[in-house]
């Protein structure tokens, strides 16, 4: 999970707009927030990924889920507040279903920086607070098939390259070295926020032991430049430690 900034109510979704779905919605109990411009901003603000787990929702939509944050079957005159709905996919949101934030609060991905409750350590999510005890608990964020393999199977992944890469880099001339250089951009770019498993991608590279070797060593060379700067600033903003 990482911190996801806020984007802007839509337009069309206009105070009029609200009032008039939240009363059909309590006259009908059906579904009134499957709108495509609905679906697409939420698709914006989690960069097309499910705002729990971090798994792509975006094929189209199909798989993205409208999330009430607070459930609509206890709070129904918050169904179409823009700051209750989030994108989530089928799992996540079954999990979470009835779940009453107000009475035991979990991470809210746009209101609270989720490190400041998690840390990620051998694939398993850990909580430093309450709030992180009852969010992995409700999610089901330690869910073995579906997350904590996926996590090991995109970290081994990522080590053995980063293994690779730090393997003979000091053997390297300076042209070699650049197109090492450009190979770990590359590595570094899936930890960002519009990358799958991002908080995962990022905990794993900015804590392994070649990665630091790798970074010094072109420190030392005069080639970590403002790109690779840039870069792991973002990663430092996605890393569960
Ligand atoms: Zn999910």
């Amino acid at each position: 999970m990482i911190r996801l900034h806020p984007v802007p109510r839509p337009a069309e979704l206009t105070d009029d707009k609200v009032k008039e779905l939240t009363e059909r919605y309590q006259r009908e109990q059906h579904p009134v927030w499957n709108e495509k411009f609905i679906k697409d901003a939420l698709l914006e603000l989690s960069h097309g990924k499910c705002c729990y787990c971090e798994c792509d929702v975006s094929s189209g939509g199909s798989y993205l889920e409208v999330e009430h944050f607070h459930p609509k079957s206890l709070y129904q005159n918050e169904v179409m507040l823009w700051e209750n709905l989030l994108p989530a996919c089928k799992r996540c949101n079954g999990h979470k279903s009835n779940h009453d934030t107000k009475q035991e609060p979990v991470i809210h991905p746009v209101q609270n920086a989720p490190q400041d409750h998690l840390s990620l350590k051998n694939y398993r999510l850990y909580s430093k607070t309450q709030l992180g005890e009852k969010t992995i608990e409700v999610l089901d964020l330690n869910d073995r098939a579906r997350l904590v393999e996926k996590r090991f199977e995109i970290g081994d992944k990522l080590l053995t390259t980063l293994e690779n890469l730090w393997l003979d880099l000091p053997e390297l001339s300076e042209k070699q070295l650049g197109r090492k250089r450009k190979q770990l951009i590359a590595l570094m770019r899936e930890g960002t926020a519009c990358y799958e498993y991002s908080a995962t991608v990022a905990t794993v590279i900015l804590q392994d032991e070649n990665y630091q070797k790798a970074k010094h060593w072109f420190i030392q060379k005069n080639l970590w430049n403002d790109e690779l700067v840039n870069l792991e600033n973002s990663l430092l903003e996605a890393i569960l430690r």
